[in-house]
This record gives C-alpha cells, structure tokens and sequence, in this order.
C-alpha cells in the first residue's frame, strides 16, 4: 500500500460548497476542525436538514464502517477545514492498538450501526431509559474530551509533517566537556521546533505525539542528517588530535523497524564521514519489547562504525542488566541523578556505584545536567570524566557552538 495513503490530509471547503451529496459513494470519514457543516437528507423541495455540526465533528462516518451510498449530504455552511479519514488510515491506526482496544471498537462500531438502524425504526426502548440515561451523558462527557485531544493530536501531526517538509526542526548543539580542564570532547544535538507562529517550541512538546504517530523516525533521521553535515564544519575548527564527536537521540520506536540500520547506513553513505565521530542515544524503552531484534539492531548500528551511548540511564528499572547483554559503549547518567546526588549522599553513593560498575563493564560515563562547580568536584571525585550542563554551557545554535570552538 502506498504509504501516503495512510496519512490523515487536511481538506478545506468553502462556504456553501457540497462535501458530498446524498447517492454518492461512501469512501472518507471527516472530522471538522474549523467552520460548521449542515447534513441534509432529501432533494430539492423535500430537503431537510437533520442536523448542524461544528469543531470536533465526525460525519460521513459509515464510509468506515460499511461500503455503499451515502445516505445523506454534507454543505460546508462557512468556510470549513476538516481531517479526512479513509478506512486505510483507521486500520492502520487500530493495527497498533492493544488487541482487546481494537475489538472493543469493532464491537461499538457494530453496536452504533445496530442502533442507528434501530433508532431508524423508531423503536422505543423506554424501559431502560432513566437508567441509562446518567451512564449516557457521562461516556458522552468523557467522549467531548477525548474528542478534543484527538483534534488536537490530529493538528499537531499535520503540523509536524509540515515542519519537516518546511525545514523547521532546527539541532541545538550542547558541548560535552571532559570535567577536569572543559575541554569540549563532543556535541549532543538536541532539536528545537522554529514555528513560523509559536516560536520555539521545546522537544517534550512534540516527540511524544511524534513517536504516536510514527514521525519520529523520519525526525531522528533529519538530525542524523543535520549531525552529518555540521561534524566537517566543526572538525575544521579544531586540531586533527582533538576531534569532537556529536551524540544524536534516537527514539526507542525506531526499533520497532527492520530496515533502521539500511536508513542510517544510508546516511552515513550520502554524507561521507567517519561514523566513528557519532555518538547514537538510545534509552532502554528501544529494549523493551522485543529484546532479541533490539540486540541485532545494535549489533547492525555497531558494525556501522557508530558508537552506542545509553541514555537516561538510572531512571529505568533494571537499566544494570542491559550493560553486558547488549553492545553498548557508555552511559549518561540521567540529570535527574546529579541533581539529587547534590544534597544527598544516598544518592551520590548511587551513582558513585553506578560509575564503579560502569568501569567494570569498560564503559564511558557521561554526567547529564551538571549545574555547579560542586556537581562537577564532587562527580569527578567518584571516577567520573565527562559532562554536560548549564556550568558548561546551554543548547547553542549552530552558529553559536562555532563560535566557542574558534
Ligand atoms: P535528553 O536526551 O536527556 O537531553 C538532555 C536534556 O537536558 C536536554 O533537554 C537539555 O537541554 C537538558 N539539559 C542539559 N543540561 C542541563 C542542566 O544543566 N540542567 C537542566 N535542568 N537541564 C539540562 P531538551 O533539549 O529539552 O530535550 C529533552 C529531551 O527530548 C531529551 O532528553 C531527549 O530525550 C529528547 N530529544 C531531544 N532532541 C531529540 C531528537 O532529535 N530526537 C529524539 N528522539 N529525542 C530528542
Ligand atoms: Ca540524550
Ligand atoms: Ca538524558
């Protein structure tokens, strides 16, 4: 199946312009995000208008459900901009639901056109009717707030496919310093979204929903691509026995994909660097799951030439066990830790532990989220070598990061 079609498109009508007309073939669901939409039943002197739907509203919604003609028309009463759902894009999206979620839907959808029939009918179920009455109003209280996140999920997925086709996903460049002179041994990309209207907007706003809609690939695959491209540029700027690496993140999702190695490696062909300059980031949810495929894909990503760091490392639950069983090089310690680890010694003596094991294991230890010069002593006195933080420096713009290098 062609892979476009699997993407929910916006559509956009006018002010009094016909979506579809009563006869027609069924094939797309809408969902409106903006105007108002009348549906009308009859022709001519005999039209009725059965209802008025604005912000939210789904119609044209048996097209997903069953083939066949439409039973009614839909007129975009002011200009309208809506989603438009096809059958593909709806299967593809319960395919990666939670088995029990998907029948349960397919069991309300079959139940809602059951009702539709029988309501149709003119049936009277007032037996039942005082009774179901409370429970109705909240599922359809429930509903109008799911509704709204769904919308807005839908809108900042359309954003998100825009912002990679405009270019707007910018990397951030924060030095990673070996801890006793600041030298700048490497660069982490962090990205940062430069929104024609919003401004910047910060990772933890969009990855999560990116990573739901399966876009993070194509983004972690734009800042691989971007690293590329700036590590010559960097590299000119510094002696040949002192080159910096860049670290880019790498969503665990992309492990969900069989061909993720053949894309990096793609990468890595088009762009002509020595994939040992790059540091990948990936977290232990790229283990979770499917453990063994996890570790080929580590072991693929390795023979690349690349080298592998886990991040966030004491956050997880059982991150220790992950150190031999997979192909790892170092570790970041979560910020999170340093910060804790700052005025409490339980803590430090954690990550004093954490360090020692890492060692063991001959792993490379990087410090996230150093804030002071006693964060710096006092991880460096527990064996630790290298860090990033605010003490150092902030995400810089490229441009920037050029410049403390000059
Ligand atoms: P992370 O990989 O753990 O990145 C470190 C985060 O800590 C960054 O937040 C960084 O700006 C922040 N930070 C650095 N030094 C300090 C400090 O001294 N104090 C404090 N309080 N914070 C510090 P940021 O840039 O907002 O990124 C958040 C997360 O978003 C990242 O956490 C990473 O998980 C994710 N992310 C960023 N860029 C990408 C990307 O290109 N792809 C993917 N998949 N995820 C990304
Ligand atoms: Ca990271
Ligand atoms: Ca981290």
């Amino acid at each position: 199946m062609d892979k476009n079609s699997l993407h929910v498109k916006r559509k956009n009508f006018k002010a009094g312009e016909i979506i579809f007309n009563e006869g027609d073939i069924r094939d797309n669901a809408y969902i409106i995000d903006k105007g108002k939409v009348d549906i009308i039943r009859g022709q001519g002197g005999k039209a009725s208008k059965f209802a008025t739907l604005t912000i939210g509203d789904l119609f044209g919604e048996m097209a997903l459900m069953e083939p066949g003609l439409r039973s009614a028309s839909a007129i975009a009463t002011e200009e309208c901009s809506t989603f438009v759902i096809s059958s593909n894009v709806l299967e593809d999206r319960l395919k990666g639901l939670d088995p029990v979620v998907t029948s349960m839907f397919n069991m309300l959808i079959e139940r809602y056109r059951f009702s539709r029939i029988e309501k149709d009918k003119e049936v009277d179920d007032s037996n039942d009717h005082a009774s179901n009455q409370s429970a109705t109003s909240k599922i359809l209280n429930d509903f109008s707030k799911r509704k709204a996140v769904a919308l807005k999920e839908l809108g900042l997925e359309q954003e998100i496919r825009y912002a990679l086709y405009k270019d707007h996903f910018k990397p951030y460049l924060q030095p990673i310093v070996s801890l006793s002179d600041r030298r700048i041994v490497g660069f982490e990309t962090l990205i940062r979204w430069h929104h024609p209207e919003r401004g910047i907007i910060m990772p933890d706003e969009f990855i999560p929903a990116a990573e739901r809609v399966n876009l993070i690939q194509a983004i972690d695959r734009k800042m691989l691509e971007k690293a590329c491209e700036i590590l010559p540029e960097i590299h000119k700027m510094v002696s040949d026995q002192n080159k910096p690496f860049i670290s880019v993140n790498l969503s665990g999702v992309n492990f969900e994909d069989d061909s993720m190695v053949l894309g990096i490696s793609d990468v890595f062909k088009n762009s002509q660097i020595d994939p040992k300059h790059i540091k990948l980031e990936i977290t232990e949810s790229a283990f979770i799951g499917n453990a063994d495929k996890a570790s080929k894909i580590l072991d693929g990503l390795k023979a690349l030439g690349v080298t592998i760091s886990l991040d966030d490392f004491g956050v997880g639950y059982s991150s220790l066990g992950y150190l031999h069983k997979f192909a790892i090089d170092g570790i970041k310690i979560d910020r999170s830790f340093t910060a804790r680890a700052r005025d409490n010694k339980k803590s430090m003596d954690i990550v004093s532990a954490i360090v020692g094991l890492a060692k063991t294991f001959d792993l490379g230890v990087i410090a996230e989220g150093i804030e002071t010069q006693e964060d710096a002593d006092s991880l460096m006195k527990i064996g630790c070598i290298e860090g990033q933080g605010y003490l150092y420096s902030k995400p810089l713009t490229v441009e920037d990061a050029m410049k403390i290098l000059a």
